[in-house]
Order: C-alpha cells, then sequence, then structure tokens
C-alpha cells in the first residue's frame, strides 16, 4: 500500500499498470547444510513478522502504520532483530510484509464498515455520508477508535463541517452515535493475525545477487555469516531488482522464487462493447452475442477425470498413486488445459473487443461446499475457479472492466421480458413472450441487462 502523501499521485500510475509473479526454480537438490540455513532465516521470518503482528496489529497502532518510519525507529530501538540474530535485508523484508497485512487488514475492515453502513437501513444518506467521511480522511478513523477527539486536516475542514451541518440540529448527538457505530464494526471485524509458514519469507535486494559459479547461473544469498553468501543455481538465466519471495521446499530441498513485477495494461481504442458472459462445465464461457469459447473445456476436464479415477481403482482402496509416471502426466494434462483456458479467453477478448464485461457473481469457495462429492465434480468446481480468476486477471491486463452482477435466477429469468421460464434440453424457453435461446445464451444475456441497469455488486474493482 502506497504511503501517505504519496497516494494520490501512486494511483494515477498504479492504474495502468498491473502485478504480474513471475517464478524461479532451483536447479538440483541444495545441500542438508544450506537448506538448515535457509529454515533457519525462514524461522527467524516468521518470528518477525508475529511479532509485528502482535505489536502492531491493534488499534493503538493504527496512526503509525502510515507511512510507518516510527514503527521502523521503535523496532530498530527494541533491538530485537539482534536478538533473534537475522540478517536486516530479511529482517525489513519480513515487517514490511507483515506490515502489509497490517494495512490491508485495515483495508478490509474499513470496507466492511461501509458495507455495514450502507446495508443498515437506520442510516440516512447524510449518516452514510458521515461514515463514508469518517472512514477515508486522515486523523479521523484513527481518533475516533482510540476515543480521540477528530482532527481534520486544514483543507478537509470545509467538508467536514458541511457534512456535520447536513446531519442537522441534533448533528453532535448524532456524531457520538454514528462514530460508536464506527468503532462497534471496527472491533468486530478487527482481528489478530499470525503466522506458522516457516517456508516463505522476503528478501531485500541488498541481500542477494544474480550470478556463476562453476559455470553454473544461480543466485547468491546472504546468510547469517557476514559476507558468507549462500550460492543456488536456478533453472534461469533471468535476472531481477526488487524485492523476491523465496519459497522453500523441504522435502525436495528445492526453492521457488516468486518476483512480483509491474507490467503495463495494454490499452486498446477499439474496444467499445459491452457484453455478458456466463460460465459452464462444458463449454467454457458463453457470450450474450451468441458465441461459445471453450468449446473443449469441458472434455479436456473430463479427460483428466477419467484418467485420475482410473489410476485410483487401478490401485485398490489405495489413495491416488503417486507414481513419477502418473504425477508427470497428470501435470501435462493439467498445463495443457491452463493453456487452452488462456487461449480462449485472449480469443475471446480479441473477438468481441469489449470495455465491460458483465458476469454473475460465483461463491467465494467452490470447493468448500463440494465435501461428500465425487472428485470429478470437485475438479470441475475448482477449474472453474481457475477460470474466473484468469478472466479477472486477462481483463485487468487489457485494460477491460469486469463487473459482477447479482446472481439469482440469473439462469430462469427471461432476458426479453423478465419473466420466469423453464430449461428443457439445452434452451431456455419463456412461456410469456415465447423467448428460446440457448440457456446459457440467456444467461448472458441477463447478466447483459442486470449489468446495465445497474445491478452491479462491484462498481469499481480494486
Ligand atoms: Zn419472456
Amino acid at each position: 500500500m502506497p504511503k501517505k502523501g504519496t497516494r494520490a499521485k501512486l494511483l494515477v500510475s498504479d492504474d495502468k499498470k498491473v502485478c504480474k509473479a513471475i517464478h524461479q526454480y532451483s536447479k538440483g537438490k541444495i545441500s542438508s547444510e544450506n537448506m538448515d540455513v535457509l529454515m533457519e532465516i525462514g524461522h527467524g521470518c516468521m518470528v518477525t513478522k508475529n511479532y509485528i503482528y502482535q505489536r502492531y496489529g491493534g488499534i493503538k497502532s493504527l496512526e503509525k502504520l502510515y507511512p510507518g518510519y516510527v514503527i521502523e525507529a521503535e523496532v530498530r530501538e527494541a533491538g530485537f532483530r539482534e536478538k533473534i540474530g537475522l540478517p536486516s535485508v530479511y529482517f525489513s523484508a519480513a515487517m514490511d510484509r507483515a506490515l502489509g497485512d497490517i494495512r490491508i487488514m485495515w483495508a478490509q475492515v474499513k470496507s466492511g464498515i461501509n458495507d455495514a453502513a450502507s446495508k443498515n437501513e437506520r442510516f440516512s444518506p447524510e449518516d452514510r455520508h458521515y461514515i463514508r467521511f469518517a472512514i477515508k480522511v486522515s486523523g479521523c478513523f484513527e481518533n475516533i477508535l482510540n476515543g480521540k477527539p477528530v482532527s481534520v486536516p486544514k483543507e478537509m475542514q470545509p467538508r467536514y463541517n458541511k457534512i456535520l451541518m447536513e446531519l442537522g440540529e441534533e448533528s453532535e448527538q448524532r456524531v457520538r452515535d454514528l462514530n460508536r457505530f464506527v468503532c462497534r464494526q471496527a472491533r468486530k471485524r478487527l482481528r489478530k493475525q499470525h503466522t506458522d509458514n516457516e517456508t516463505y519469507f522476503a528478501v531485500k535486494m541488498k541481500g542477494y545477487k544474480y550470478g556463476e559459479l562453476d559455470g553454473k547461473h544461480g543466485i547468491f544469498l546472504t546468510t547469517k555469516v557476514s559476507r558468507k553468501r549462500m550460492f543456488i543455481p536456478l533453472t534461469d538465466t533471468n535476472v531481477y531488482d526488487r524485492t523476491l519471495d523465496i519459497k522453500l521446499n523441504t522435502q525436495k530441498r528445492s526453492i521457488e522464487i516468486i518476483v512480483p513485477l509491474f507490467v503495463n495494461v495494454k490499452q486498446h481504442e477499439d474496444y467499445t462493447n459491452e457484453i455478458g458472459i456466463s460460465l459452464g462445465l462444458w463449454n467454457m464461457i458463453t457470450t450474450s452475442t451468441g458465441n461459445v469459447y471453450g468449446s473443449e473445456f469441458g472434455k479436456m476436464q473430463n479427460e483428466i477425470s477419467m484418467y485420475v479415477l482410473k489410476e485410483m481403482s487401478q490401485n485398490g482402496k489405495v489413495k491416488t498413486s503417486d507414481t513419477k509416471k502418473y504425477i508427470a502426466h497428470k501435470a501435462k494434462m493439467d498445463a495443457a488445459l491452463k493453456n487452452y483456458v488462456n487461449m480462449e479467453i485472449n480469443r475471446m477478448l480479441g473477438n468481441e473487443k469489449t470495455k465491460v464485461v458483465y458476469m454473475a457473481k460465483l461463491p467465494r469457495n467452490p470447493g468448500m461446499s463440494m465435501k461428500g462429492t465425487g472428485d470429478t465434480y470437485f475438479l470441475r468446481m475448482w477449474k472453474k475457479g481457475f477460470v474466473t480468476e484468469r478472466i479477472q486477471w486477462k481483463c485487468r491486463e487489457n485494460d477491460i472492466r469486469l463487473i459482477e452482477v447479482v446472481g439469482k435466477g440469473i439462469g430462469t429469468d427471461c432476458s426479453v421480458c423478465g419473466q420466469k421460464g423453464y430449461i428443457e434440453d439445452e434452451n431456455f424457453k419463456c412461456p410469456v413472450c415465447g423467448f428460446n435461446e440457448n440457456k446459457k445464451v440467456n444467461g448472458a444475456r441477463n447478466a447483459l441487462n442486470r449489468g446495465k441497469t445497474g445491478k452491479q455488486l462491484n462498481k469499481k474493482l480494486p
């Protein structure tokens, strides 16, 4: 999250950039000694994060979070890093990550309060206006939570006064009530953060160097022993220059490096249409324009399911075999499916030339409610999660707005007259106006209609 003061500026440039993760992998097995050193660093980073979560995750620390140098100074003063003996390139990266997590949590708390306020029917538009202001403007939110008088920045004072005026004659009492609401809602949503993950940590730029050793390309990582860097060969020769995330696989004695990259959003002047889409287990995407993308999607998934089932039945009651051949083949099939999904989404965006895509809201964790059902269904639902994630990503990458709409009844409402219809075979039929169309096309048309008439759930995506 951007620091206070630079926020507006960053937003402008961030608008046209998206973050993409690049992965690098270690080559060959890492020695046990080096693995132990990495584990120790991972442990130190975990301890550091928990220390930060615990000390700065509460209401009292809220005002210190932006820009954060007060916290840095306090932590330095406390000598915590020296106590756990972690090199500062790992320590300060862990601290940054933990503070980032805390800031994300507060952002979620704030948006939760906003949601609660807009759902609360006892509130007038003026009340909601006050709450939105109090949450957004610095000097308000943290002071309200800490029971201190609100201090609004000078340039905001006229707006604040106007909002108080709008609350009417009893504004003082009203402000007290609304502040209490904000406090209650914040406490309800605030959660203690904690991590048990010792195998995921970050390293600052100063803590590594890409290079070669004995003819192998790899990365030199700072260790606890000063001036002694550890060399890990990598499978590629790419070089990056930012804070890296490192994921340890202790069993395989390998590491994965995750590199956050900001790439420019592609701008398409000719993308001017608006479409609705509906997702399917068989045809991946059907559009309101009547086109299908990913018509092989169901078939490919089915082949994977069949392969998994076959493997399971061959091994009797034993769980899915983990023979090398099986794993390799399964991975190949999964990769082919993912590749196909990406290709077909690209084809859709290029074909439809759309600037807005509307789709029904899907359950957040589709797999969660599937316990006890067959593997096939679970697998399909999982892939569906993957599909929505890819659609979201591709839209952001191409500067296309993806807007979720209310999903209730989207398959059975008539997209022409709005009355309830029924599904027969693959078709939707309307008994009122006689509309007869493929059910997925009807669903996609409903998504478009709902989007255009303002039944939107996320007017602006993050
Ligand atoms: Zn109808």
